[in-house]
C-alpha cells in the first residue's frame, strides 16, 4: 500500500476550503488508487465543479483490465470517469447562466470546432478532441474539475446525480439510433443488455421499432430487458432466425464486448439489413466472416462515441419515455472507487453499473447497501 492509498477520508465540506482533493488515478492495468492532490488550477472560461456522481464505463473497464483500448494506452496515471455529473461552485458559472448549486451533466468530449469533421457536423469524429477521462486527459473522478460551460447541461428538478451521469450513456445509445437511420415499425435486435443494450432497447423504442428482440446470455439482464420493454429476449443469437422465420432482422445493434458478436449480428440480419456495432470488443479485435456479410449486401456502421444528443437525451428521461435509472446498481464512496471497479469488472448477477460519489454524497437508498463502503 503506498503513502497515497492512506490518505483518510475527510468530509466533503472541509475539502471545499481546503486546497487538495481527493482523486483516483489508473496506473495501469487493475492499478488503481486514491491521491491527494493539489485542486486544479482555476482557468479564464472554465466552470469550478464539485463532481457528484461517476458512473463507471465498459471503456473504463478496459482501461482498468487491459491497460488502454488499441493504441490509446495508459501512459502516465490517468484520473478514469468520462460519465458524470457535479454542481457549480465559487461563483464560477455566473456569467454563464450557472448559478452555484446548478446541478449538470458534463459532455466529456471536447472537439476543436474547426476541423474537416467538426465542420461537417461529425463532431464525434474530431481527431483533435479532448475527451475527459482518456489517456492524457483526466476525468471526473475526483472531488473537483474545472470544465468549459459548453459542456455543461444543467438537467431538470428532480434529477438525481447518478441519472445526470447516467446521460452519457444514454446518448451513447441515442447516438447509435441516430446512425443506424431506424425506418418506423421495423424490427430491431439488440446483442447484449449491458446498460447500453439495455438503453438502446428503450431508444429503439421510442424511435419507432415494432418489435425489439434482445439477445443476452444472463438469465438476470434478460429479464432486466423485459422489465424495460424488450418485446422478447433470447438466451443465444440464433433464436432470432427462428423467431423471424429464418429471415432475420431489419436492424441488429451490437453492445457487447464481445470479439464474436459482430459475426452472430450478420447471421441474424436480413438480407440487405444494417448492423451498427457499439460495443468495444475485448483485444480489440472482432470477427466476422466475409461471405454471408457480403452476399446479404449487409450495410454495417461503426457508431463512435455521440453527437449533439444531451437535449435529446435529457428529454427522454424528463417526459419518462426511457427508464435508465435502473442501471445503476451499485453505489460507492470514494474509498470504494477500487472496489467499484473490481465489481464491475467482475460483474456479479444482478450488477449492471457502479457508481462513485467523489465527495461521498451518496443517495440515501444506498447509504445502507452493502455495496456502500461507510467512511470512518
Ligand atoms: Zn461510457
Ligand atoms: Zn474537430
Amino acid at each position: 500500500m503506498t503513502q497515497d492509498q492512506l490518505v483518510q477520508p475527510t468530509n466533503a465540506a472541509a475539502h471545499l476550503s481546503s486546497p487538495t482533493m481527493r482523486t483516483v488515478r489508473l496506473h495501469a492495468a487493475h492499478d488503481l488508487r486514491l491521491h491527494d492532490e493539489a485542486l486544479p488550477a482555476q482557468v479564464p472560461g472554465e466552470v469550478r465543479l464539485k463532481v457528484e456522481a461517476v458512473s463507471v464505463c465498459g471503456s473504463d473497464m478496459h482501461y482498468y483490465h487491459e491497460g488502454g483500448i488499441g493504441p490509446a494506452v495508459i501512459r502516465t496515471p490517468m484520473t478514469p470517469g468520462h460519465e458524470f455529473s457535479a454542481t457549480v461552485i465559487g461563483g464560477s458559472g455566473e456569467a454563464y447562466g450557472l448559478p452555484d448549486g446548478t446541478l449538470v451533466a458534463v459532455d466529456p468530449a471536447q472537439h476543436c470546432g474547426h476541423c474537416e469533421q467538426c465542420q461537417a457536423g461529425y463532431p464525434n469524429l474530431c481527431p483533435n478532441v479532448r475527451f475527459l477521462g482518456s489517456p492524457g486527459v483526466d476525468g471526473g473522478l475526483a472531488q473537483f474539475i474545472n470544465v468549459p460551460p459548453s459542456s455543461l447541461y444543467p438537467v431538470p428538478p428532480g434529477f438525481s446525480p447518478a441519472l445526470a451521469a447516467l446521460l452519457e450513456p444514454l446518448g451513447v445509445a441515442l447516438h447509435a439510433l441516430d446512425i443506424t437511420k431506424l425506418r418506423p415499425m421495423s424490427g430491431v435486435t439488440v446483442l447484449g443488455a449491458g446498460p447500453i443494450g439495455l438503453m438502446i432497447a428503450q431508444v429503439a423504442k421510442v424511435c419507432g421499432a415494432a418489435q425489439v428482440r434482445v439477445v443476452e446470455p444472463r438469465a438476470a439482464r434478460r429479464a432486466q430487458a423485459l422489465h424495460l420493454g424488450a418485446d422478447s429476449v433470447h438466451e443465444h443469437y440464433s433464436e432470432v432466425l427462428d423467431a423471424t422465420g429464418g429471415r432475420g432482422d431489419d436492424y441488429v445493434l451490437e453492445a457487447t464486448t464481445s470479439p464474436g458478436a459482430p459475426e452472430h449480428a450478420a447471421l441474424i440480419a436480413r438480407i440487405g439489413g444494417r448492423i451498427t456495432l457499439v460495443g468495444i470488443p475485448d483485444g480489440d479485435h472482432f470477427q466476422m466472416s466475409a461471405a454471408n456479410a457480403r452476399r446479404k449486401g449487409l450495410i454495417i456502421k461503426m457508431s463512435r462515441r455521440m453527437g449533439h444528443v444531451y437535449p435529446r437525451a435529457i428529454e427522454l428521461v424528463r417526459s419518462g419515455r426511457v427508464n435508465i435509472g435502473g442501471v445503476a446498481t451499485h453505489h460507492y464512496g470514494m474509498e470504494g472507487a477500487a472496489r467499484a471497479f473490481q465489481d464491475a469488472h467482475e460483474a456479479p448477477d444482478g450488477f449492471l453499473k457502479a457508481v462513485i460519489y467523489p465527495n461521498d454524497l451518496l443517495p440515501e437508498h444506498a447509504a445502507a447497501s452493502s455495496s456502500a463502503p461507510t467512511p470512518d
